[in-house]
């Protein structure tokens, strides 16, 4: 289902043009308007869901399935060094988009990209309180 006024519901049925890279009955995916490396892409489900939180299981099985074929395409058309997936949900996260998409990011050697920038440390007995508090 679409959602009105969705940027991306509308590029992923074709109601809005994109830079097209693939496209099945489930997904289109995209080249990113503002890449942060070459050949950066967005997979979109066609099917409306804000975030992960909201996407149903089959669709987020399957989006995984694809990103492993198209970044294996990706990674070899572009001959790139690696590849980050990345997927933000909710603003304290970075989403500036409110239609689920999984970023696919090609990296290149040198590339100065930080993904995961700012790592912090954490002892043990931090590790543990936090371990203890999600598995609930
Ligand atoms: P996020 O911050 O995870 O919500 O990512 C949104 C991404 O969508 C950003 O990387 C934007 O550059 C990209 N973006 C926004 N509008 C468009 C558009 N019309 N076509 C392609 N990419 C877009
Ligand atoms: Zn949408």
């Amino acid at each position: 289902m679409k959602a009105d006024n969705c940027i991306f519901c509308k590029i992923a049925a074709g109601e809005i043009p994109s830079k097209t890279i693939y496209e099945d009955e489930d997904f289109r995916a995209i080249l990113d308007l503002g890449p942060v490396t070459k050949g950066h892409a967005l997979i979109l489900p066609k099917s409306h869901a804000a975030n992960l939180f909201e996407l149903p299981e089959d669709v987020a099985s399957k989006v995984m399935v694809l990103a492993k074929k198209l970044g294996a395409q990706m990674k070899e058309n572009l001959k790139a060094d690696g590849l980050n997936l990345l997927q933000n949900n909710g603003e304290a996260a970075g989403q500036t988009v409110l239609h689920f998409h999984l970023h696919l990011i090609p990296r290149y050697e040198n590339d100065g990209q930080h993904i995961m920038g700012n790592p912090k440390e954490a002892t043990q007995e931090e590790l543990a309180e936090i371990q203890k508090i999600i598995i609930g």
